[in-house]
């Protein structure tokens, strides 16, 4: 059973009900999912968890679904917290941890959110759901909704990941590529969800999307035994892992189950696309669009965030801060994460890795601090950003030198051939 309660504006404290479809508050801002959490407190214990399933519905008491309705699921959450010893000594933070959302399905933990999304969207009677999407997100839903009988309408960036057009494809969604950013692809949305009354399912505007990221932070205070960490980096688009975690956090206060310092939370972005970091350095209490954002992380690649006060809010309160980072840094630590660690994560993730080493150099990050990395997706989606520039060799060309470390260099692979990709 779920102690959901009611949905909350968290701009104006207008409350409503959780068993009709809402989006945004009059006032424009997103909802966020309330529970009874003094009487889940008399419910549940944290020890109740032990023995349950390992995916992100051993929290099913504080996530959306009540009692008789379906989950929607392919095994999301629960996804490994790994210590990372190599990496951190070299970044001088030895107690170095990366939780690996690269394990769910999908690749992405864009699964939390649409496994939660899909399954309120089902239970509500919605028969087709609309988003715009750097790729992963439409990629998720598609394979979400398809399980749940649902038809999704999604539109991406014609540069998004190839991976993320042909998996919504294969799921049988509706894909529209724009000539633009997802900004430009929000108002292709907003057009048919005006004339056909399609499901809003863009970031933050339906409540439901933030309630299934929000697990990464009860998994990393019980993975960490309800100790929390000092800091947790996470790479920043819409932000709506960064509030879920922050929200989290809240809600195991509230039940008594976690208490102490909160781990700093801190946004990570691209120096190309970066209107968290400068509104943060500004102190402002909202961001401005970014004009002409650039990054190779796509996503991250979001000029304005609905719920960037949020975001902002997070940060403050829990003595974080916003940082970017280059797409030549984004690289770097990708490579270096691989070679030490043996983990391909996403580039978004390497942004965390890349702010770490600048947190590390201006003493924002002390070599005591345990720290969280949030490698949101597995760099497998992402072949387009992985060159193959190696030999090819005949087979009984066998080109090993005799110290039989390093192969001879042969000629290089023909590009037009298409066997080096
Ligand atoms: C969407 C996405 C992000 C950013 O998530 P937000 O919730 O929009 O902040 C980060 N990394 C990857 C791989 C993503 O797909
Ligand atoms: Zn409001």
């Amino acid at each position: 059973m779920s102690f959901i309660s009611h949905l909350e504006c968290p701009q104006c404290g207008k409350v409503f009900s959780w068993k009709e479809v809402h989006h945004l508050c009059a006032c424009s801002s997103p909802l966020l999912t309330r529970y009874d959490l003094e009487k889940a407190k008399r419910f549940m214990t944290k020890e109740s968890l032990a023995g349950r399933e390992a995916s992100m519905w051993r929290y099913r008491e504080l996530l959306p679904v009540g009692q008789g309705e379906d989950v929607v699921t392919l095994g999301e959450g629960m996804t490994p917290l790994l210590r990372a010893p190599v990496l951190g000594r070299r970044l001088g933070v030895p107690n170095l941890y990366i939780k690996d959302e690269g394990t769910n399905p999908t690749g992405t933990f864009k699964a939390r959110g649409a496994a939660v999304g899909i399954s309120r969207a089902k239970n509500l009677g919605v028969k087709s759901v609309a988003m715009p999407t750097a790729g992963n997100a439409g990629g998720a839903w598609s394979c979400y909704a398809a399980r749940a009988g649902i038809k999704a309408f999604v539109a991406m960036p014609k540069d998004a990941p190839e991976n993320a057009m042909k998996e919504c494809i294969l799921a049988g969604a509706e894909l529209f590529l724009v000539d633009g950013l997802i900004s430009d692809a929000g108002k292709f949305i907003a057009r048919g969800v005006k004339e056909f009354g399609w499901y809003d399912a863009s970031t933050l505007k339906e409540p439901y999307r933030i309630e299934g990221k929000k697990t990464m932070g009860f998994e990393l205070a019980e993975q960490f035994n309800w100790k929390l960490p000092d800091v947790i980096l996470y790479p920043c688009g819409g932000g709506v892992g960064l509030i879920g975690i922050w929200k989290a956090f809240q809600e195991l206060e509230a039940l008594g189950w976690i208490s102490g310092h909160r781990p700093r939370l801190v946004a990570v972005q691209a120096e190309g696309c970066a209107p968290i970091v400068k509104a943060f350095q500004e102190g402002k209490l909202e961001s401005e669009y970014w004009t002409g954002a650039r990054t190779l992380a796509g996503g991250i690649r979001v000029p304005k965030a609905l719920g960037d006060f949020l975001v902002l809010r997070a940060i403050k309160e829990t003595a974080g801060c916003a940082v970017a980072v280059s797409d030549e840094e984004i690289l770097a630590a990708r490579g270096l994460v691989s070679r030490l660690e043996g983990l391909v994560i996403c580039p978004e993730g390497a942004a965390t890795v890349a702010a770490l080493r600048k947190m590390r150099e201006t003493g924002l990050v002390s070599e005591s601090d345990r720290v969280v990395l949030l490698n949101t997706g597995t760099g497998l989606k992402y072949p387009e950003l992985v060159e193959v520039d190696i030999p090819i060799y005949q087979p009984d060309d066998f080109p090993m030198g005799s110290d039989g470390e390093k192969p001879k260099r042969g000629p290089k692979a023909d590009p037009r051939s298409g066997s080096g990709t």
